[in-house]
Parts: structure tokens; sequence; C-alpha cells
């Protein structure tokens, strides 16, 4: 059955593109292009240092937000490198990404990725934590895991948080892959259930439907609408398509259809 909630695409920039000009230049174009949007939001995280030119950007937009792609676990001012997320709200952040894939292969543990999420929640932020297995086999290995991320991401999670969480499956294996390499929609399906269902479990029936569930790797212009409609997710993290103005455009006017 199709989803009757808004979607919501996320454009994860990565260490993308190489200067400001660039920065601005993709922001200001995916703005114009909004209008053709559909009923879709779309959530633009470019690195730090241009989150201020992409704000400016797509300020024009009412269907454009800005995110980030990474938040400092707590309060304090003594973190050298790091960038709060009351910072992050002050730069007209709306949404921020924790737990991705890549910084976990980077040493970001469960438990740091427990803390920033709730930490951002607690700012207000909206939040998009991502979980996925490293490898999918017949044993069924890839649900443990990602129960596992998910038990630990939202222990103890306060109820009133609940409306501002958003899961985003990225299975490791399928990021930075070619578009035959996305996961099946059919298999995403029967992953999608499952979030659903240990989530309702960790955080009680109330208001879980209100929870977004993302599907994210190697999602193009060419199999993002079967992966939403087939695989039953509420939208996508993309990454390498994201920075492709024209394709990206085209991915958002066809999953708004
Ligand atoms: C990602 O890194 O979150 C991602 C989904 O990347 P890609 O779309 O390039 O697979």
């Amino acid at each position: 059955m199709k989803s009757s909630k808004a979607k919501l695409i996320v454009a994860n920039w990565k260490m993308n593109p190489e200067t400001s000009e660039k920065a601005k230049a993709i922001a200001s174009d995916m703005a114009r292009g909004s209008r053709a949007f559909g009923s879709i939001k779309l959530v633009l995280c470019p690195p730090f240092v241009f989150l201020g030119d992409v704000a400016k950007a797509v300020s024009v937009s009412k269907k454009v937000a800005l995110g980030a792609q990474d938040v400092f676990i707590g309060k304090g001012a003594a973190h050298t490198g790091e960038v709060s997320p009351e910072m992050l709200k002050g730069a007209g952040v709306k949404y921020v990404i924790v737990g991705h894939s890549e910084r976990r292969a980077e040493g970001e543990t469960d438990e740091i990725v427990r803390e920033k999420l709730s930490g951002a929640l607690a700012c207000g932020l909206k939040v998009i934590v991502c979980v996925g297995e490293k490898e999918r086999n017949e044993h069924g290995d890839q649900f443990k895991e990602v129960k596992r991320e998910l038990e630990s991401a939202l222990f103890k999670l306060p109820r009133k948080f609940v409306k501002n969480l958003i899961i985003a499956y990225e299975p490791v294996w399928a990021i930075g892959k070619s578009e035959k390499e996305a996961m099946k929609p059919e298999e995403l399906h029967e992953m999608a259930i499952f979030i659903k269902r240990v989530a309702s479990d960790l955080l009680g029936k109330a208001g879980i439907e209100k929870i977004l569930i993302l599907y994210g790797g190697s999602v193009t212009h060419t199999n993002a609408k079967e992966i939403v409609e087939k695989g039953n997710v509420d939208g996508l993290l993309v990454g390498r398509e994201s920075l492709k103005t024209k394709e990206f455009i085209e991915l958002v006017k066809e999953v708004g259809k």
C-alpha cells in the first residue's frame, strides 16, 4: 500500500563540492527547481563551511530546507573542531544526520550516535539517524545488526522527541555503488516493515506512524521512484546523485509525481 505521508528527500553532499561558489550554484538551482517538486520536501546537507551560503540560496523556497551532516554530542565550549546543535540551529539548520556509516567507520560508536541523537533532538532539530548492516546473508544477520543499532540509538528516548525522529536505512554494502547494486525494492519493503516494528517495540505505538523511514544507497534518478514506491519508504537519503543538479531535480520530481 502506498504511504500517504509527505515524502522527504535528503541530499548528503559529503565533502563536496570544492568551493562555496559551486555550493551556492547547486543550492540555487535546487531552490529554483523546487516549484516542480510536488509534495516533496528536500533537505540539502552541505559541509559545515557552506551552511551559511546554502541557507541564503534556499531561503527563497519553502520546499527546500537546510541540514547538516553531523553534530557534536553535548554542551560546553572546550571542544576544538566541534559544532554544537545550538550553533547549527543558529545557522538556520532544521535537520541533522547522525550515525552515517562513514562516520561509524571512523570510530563513531553506537553510544556516541545515541548521545548525538538525543542532544540534537533536545535542541529542537529534526534528526535523521542512519542504521544499516555491513553485509547481507541468507541467515538474516542484517536484521540483527539493524535491530542492535536501533535499540542502542533509541534507548530511553523520551516520547516527546518521536515527532522529530527520522530513520534512514542505509545498507553499507549498497552505498556508493552502481544503481544496479542498490537494494531490491522487495527486500527493502521487508526491512522497512521490520524497522517500523522494532521502533514501535522500543518507543510504543502512539505517534509511531509519524516517524519517516528513508532509504539510502546508490539511488539515482532512474531507480528512485521504484525504490520509494515498491520499497514502501517515506523518502530517500541520496549521496553522489544529489550533486548532479539536473539528474537530482529530475529524481525529486519523479518521486513527487
Ligand atoms: C550516502 O552516503 O548516504 C549515500 C546514500 O550515498 P550514495 O547515494 O552515493 O550511495
